[in-house]
């Protein structure tokens, strides 16, 4: 038993009801990391590495007082007197270290390998600001740093510190820990971040723009900095580098302290390498065994029996191919490893596709991890066959035995217990307690799908929650949402893949049809939210366009009471949390083919929301878990799409003459939207939309309006509506990380 009053009033001389939420914040954040640090790191011999550019871990308070077993005593003390741990969750700063799913995916998997009691910790940087933070102005994005670390945090400075090699000077690192307390476990791991004593945020100038060639100053400033020139790629490097350099260090003396002899170094490490980023570690684990008196050879056979690679795209221009001599620039102590690793491929691999420098000088990242890895997984079902039968068939053909499919998962202790605590109260009350450990219990719903009492108590959750998300929102961006309109929620990273430009003709079209004076039978909520890498036009474009869609329809009295379109400003996993438990439809149109899994997906369908998507990534699993019946799927295949880029076969501008098409796309440049928006920006996405269309947004609109509409008007048949929702919450339990995690250490791993 805790008890918060003696606490509080020991740190701050007053009682709970007296101190402010900042106050109790801070008293909370103590007494979480409190009883994380009395608790033992887990001490087996084996450990994995999830060495990862991103960890996109989320606010903690809540998260660690659940899997510390506190919350429920923390929440009705403070209730006692009369304060709100939601209120008081809102003074924590979200940690701002990743970008995206892969990020959020690594912070799903460090809270499942703690929870299944496994012996890993993830490594990475500690970003001063992050990726950035993002604001409209104009109906445009800007981008200002996100500073997030405040003196009181979750980082705990340990004493640890290396000596990294670069070419003509030296840094020392300084180690952070972040405590990762699994569900009710006995021991702890950790997420360990690497950084830098000199990093000066002074050198941030307009936005989140700085001296890119200023290392000792700009290291670990911010997450994936601009590298659309050559200084930026250059900084690229000296951090991917920092990164592994610091991890194999670290990974090395953690096996001697537990008596390695490195020889058998594979025995108590292995590491999984998150996307490209982390690739050098390859390398210079080889350089700093043999630096130990490893020769050469015997170096290679350790790293091939501890490295294992997550591939986490097919999009070709997202895999790393850095210029060698980039590389002899920042580590050239690299360069003649790397050379004699390509050399050995060459020598016995005929097939030059495979070479791990190219015929340019480029080194590519991911094949010297498949070569030089003893695992080479895909995140989704349909990604990992893309990857065997096309992108990586060469290294398929080598290497067979290597591959294997991991299919992403999500942490239920976030995605269930702390975003929607109604939804798991519920369920606790109806299923017991035992799907908490083992999701696949989460099927036992199906067992009540006729009650009609369960489907009012759903349906009075999701409101509950479309009411907390109206609060959320009018308080962070002052805007008013309507409760009672359907929520249809498309939140991820801007890209033109993920096609958030198709969502938006869509609601081009329905602003047209209500214009011509088809109203709809209940007013519709398009809630988009996302940020655009600051080089990326287009997705720019797409969020003014956006922007603009949503102030036209808003000063609009003839529409607005039918149809709103929210843009939500600095989509995180905070604004996440509030979203996902109010949605009603779960956007997931990617171009089939080009979403490696998704894992919003996944959080939709557990909070009661039906998909409406492509077959693509794990959309295609969740289909056949759920069947025909409770989802809603439109578009080209992965096989068309494949084929269509294999022979040229898309025309944008033939899907642009149809009629049904048309009208939408113009409306982009229409005189409403121009006096709106800005010209330059309407027109490039126009006239993209027409000449180009990468990722076939027109091929597939017509087919994804009439599911759309059909989908609409289901929704008021609202005892067919809340069984399909009974079987999405029902079958989600597959999609738990605890299975995934306990997948990649029977096949990948193997820690004990
Ligand atoms: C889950 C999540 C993502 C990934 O979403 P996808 O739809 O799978 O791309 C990105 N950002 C945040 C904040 C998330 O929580």
């Amino acid at each position: 038993m805790i008890d918060l009053q003696t606490f509080v009033e020991t740190k701050y001389g007053k009682t709970i009801q007296e101190s402010s939420n900042e106050e109790l914040y801070y008293a909370l954040l103590e007494l979480s990391k409190e009883a994380s640090s009395a608790k033992p790191t887990n001490a087996s011999k084996k450990k994995v590495y999830y060495i990862s550019a991103e960890f996109l871990i989320g606010k903690l308070l809540s998260n660690n007082l659940i899997n510390l077993g506190l919350y429920e005593e923390v929440k009705t003390q403070l209730a006692e007197a009369g304060k709100d741990l939601i209120e008081i969750e809102s003074m924590e700063m979200e940690p701002s270290l990743g970008n995206g799913g892969l990020g959020r995916l690594a912070a799903c998997f460090l809270d499942s390998i703690a929870t299944l009691g496994l012996n890993g910790d993830g490594v990475g940087l500690n970003y001063h600001f992050g990726l950035f933070k993002q604001v409209f102005r104009d109906n445009q994005q800007f981008t200002e740093p996100n500073d997030w670390i405040t003196d009181e945090s979750w980082l705990n400075r340990s004493s640890k510190t290396y000596q990294v090699p670069f070419a003509n000077f030296n840094l020392t690192s300084t180690l952070y820990d972040i405590d990762v307390p699994g569900y009710k476990t006995e021991t702890k791991n950790r997420l360990r971040l690497f950084d830098l004593d000199s990093v000066d945020a002074s050198i941030i100038k307009d936005g989140i723009d700085f001296d890119k060639t200023d290392i000792l100053k700009n290291l670990t400033l911010f997450l994936y900095p601009d590298d659309s020139d050559r200084q930026g790629e250059l900084l690229r490097i000296f951090q991917q580098y920092f990164m592994v350099s610091n991890a194999a260090q670290l990974i090395l003396d953690e096996a001697l302290a537990k008596g390695s002899n490195l020889h058998d170094l594979a025995d108590y490490a292995v590491i999984q390498i998150n996307d490209t980023h982390p690739s050098l570690v390859i390398p210079e684990m080889i350089r700093l065994l043999t630096e130990r008196g490893i020769d050469f050879d015997e170096a290679v056979t350790i790293v091939k029996s501890m490295m294992a690679y997550t591939n986490h795209t097919i999009l070709a221009e997202a895999l790393e191919k850095w210029p060698l001599d980039f590389l002899e620039e920042v580590v050239p102590h690299l360069v003649p490893i790397i050379k004699e690793l390509d050399r050995r491929i060459k020598e016995t691999v005929t097939d030059s596709t495979t070479d791990i420098i190219d015929e340019s000088g480029r080194v590519h990242m991911a094949h010297m991890d498949i070569h030089y890895g003893y695992s080479v997984n895909g995140v989704a079902a349909l990604h990992t066959d893309i990857l065997k039968t096309s992108e990586l068939k060469a290294f398929y053909d080598l290497y067979p035995e290597k591959f294997n499919n991991k299919t992403n998962g999500i942490t239920f202790r976030r995605w269930l217990m702390h975003c929607n605590p109604r939804l798991a109260r519920f369920l606790d009350e109806i299923l017991g307690h035992g799907y908490h450990h083992d999701a696949a219990e989460l099927e036992t719903l199906l067992d009540v799908k006729e009650s009609t009492l369960v489907k009012k108590e759903l349906e009075k959750i999701k409101t509950h929650n479309k009411r907390k998300l109206q609060r959320y929102l009018q308080a962070h961006q002052g805007v008013t949402v309507n409760p009672d309109s359907i929520f249809d929620i498309q939140i991820k990273r801007m890209h033109e893949y993920k096609r958030q430009q198709m969502n938006a003709l869509y609601v081009i079209h329905k602003y047209l049809d209500i214009k011509a004076g088809n109203i709809p039978a209940r007013p519709l909520t398009v809630f988009f939210g996302g940020k655009a890498a600051p080089a990326y036009t287009i997705a720019q474009d797409i969020i003014h366009l956006i922007l603009c869609l949503s102030e036209l329809i808003a000063k609009d009295p003839e529409v607005s009471p039918h149809l709103q379109v929210v843009m939500v400003e600095n989509y995180n996993v905070t604004a996440a949390s509030f979203l996902i438990p109010a949605a009603d439809i779960s956007e997931q149109i990617s171009l089939a083919s080009k979403e490696a899994s998704g894992t919003g997906n996944m959080k939709f369908m557990l909070n009661g929301a039906l998909t409406l998507g492509t077959e693509d990534g794990a959309n295609v699993e969740i289909h056949e878990l759920v069947g025909d019946e409770n989802i809603y799927v439109f578009g080209k295949d992965s096989q068309t799409v494949i084929d269509l880029y294999a022979n040229n076969g898309y025309v944008a501008r033939d899907f642009y003459e149809k009629a049904a098409i048309k009208p939408l796309v113009d409306f982009i440049v229409s005189e409403e939207l121009m006096a709106l928006g800005s010209p330059e920006r309407l027109g490039r996405l126009h006239n993209e939309l027409i000449v180009k269309d990468w990722f076939m947004t027109l091929l597939d609109l017509e087919d994804y309006i009439v599911v759309k509409e059909k989908m609409l008007a289901d929704y008021e048949d609202r005892s067919r509506w809340l069984d399909k929702v009974i079987v999405n919450i029902a079958k989600a339990g597959f999609f738990s990380s605890d299975r995934t995690i306990a997948q990649y250490n029977e096949d990948i791993w193997k820690l004990s």
